[in-house]
């Protein structure tokens, strides 16, 4: 059986719009990020209006973490020109109190409104287009991903962690500096936990935070 001794410090379930920027954020400093998606990429998405805080927040990370991809999320001018032109323009939230047959009552109504220019407007994201586009940002800055992957559970052990998948086998996780040795060999990575054929049935040794510098300390985020 062939193994795959890759080794990863971090692994994420879901490839959505979360779990794609924290992937971006982790492999652009150097963390080897295993992603795991269930669906697959474009797919239907809710939740879609930027709010100030969120463009900003956006510009926050691009330039703290530095991934100007970020930054094309935090101005609908730059979204659409390099993300995706379905996205629109996000001018308020409104919130309305209706009551059947009646005139709306000012006092129970309240509106939220958004940036305009020059630090906005505020973005109506297309979201299948946005994550399909965090995705492949994810990918570019050396995250293994991998979709139509759906884990089913996570097995923490005193050595590391097993992600079982639907899809894709079983993912071995080990903290540095608590390999198993096999009997007559040096340390090596585990087995895929069942034998089914491969590519399907890969065995990753995700190598876990413990045992080495936090990014911080060693200055990456500086
Ligand atoms: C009705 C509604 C309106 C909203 N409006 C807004 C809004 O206007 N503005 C705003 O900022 N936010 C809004 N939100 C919130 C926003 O949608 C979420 O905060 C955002 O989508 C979360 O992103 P995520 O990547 O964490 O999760 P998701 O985008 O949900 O991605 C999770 C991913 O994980 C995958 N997954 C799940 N389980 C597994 C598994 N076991 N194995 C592998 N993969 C798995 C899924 O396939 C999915 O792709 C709204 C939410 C709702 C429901």
């Amino acid at each position: 059986m062939q193994e795959d001794q890759r080794v990863f410090d971090v692994a994420i379930v879901g490839g959505g719009i979360g779990g794609t920027m924290l992937g971006t954020v982790l492999a652009r400093h150097g963390v080897r990020v295993l992603l795991l998606e269930g669906s697959g990429h474009p797919r239907f998405a809710i939740g879609e209006s930027t709010v100030p805080e969120t463009t900003f927040g956006l510009r926050v990370l691009a330039r703290r973490y530095d991934v100007p991809e970020l930054e094309h999320l935090a101005t609908n001018a730059a979204l659409r020109r390099h993300v995706s032109s379905n996205s629109g323009v996000k001018r308020n939230f409104s919130f309305i109190y209706h009551r059947e047959g009646e005139p709306t009552r000012p006092d129970e109504c309240t509106q939220y409104p958004t940036w305009g220019p020059p630090l906005g407007p505020d973005s109506h994201y297309f979201r299948q287009d946005v994550d399909a586009y965090m995705f492949h940002v994810a990918v570019s800055y050396g995250v293994t991903a991998y979709t139509h992957t759906m884990v089913d559970d996570v097995k923490f052990e005193e050595d590391g962690a097993t992600l079982v998948t639907r899809d894709r086998g079983t993912f071995r996780g080990l903290v540095r500096g608590r390999r198993r040795r096999h009997a007559g060999g040096p340390a090596r990575a585990p087995r895929a936990a069942t034998g089914t054929a491969l590519p399907h049935e890969v065995a990753h040794d995700l190598h876990a935070h413990g045992g080495r510098a936090p990014l911080r300390r060693r200055g990456a985020f500086a």
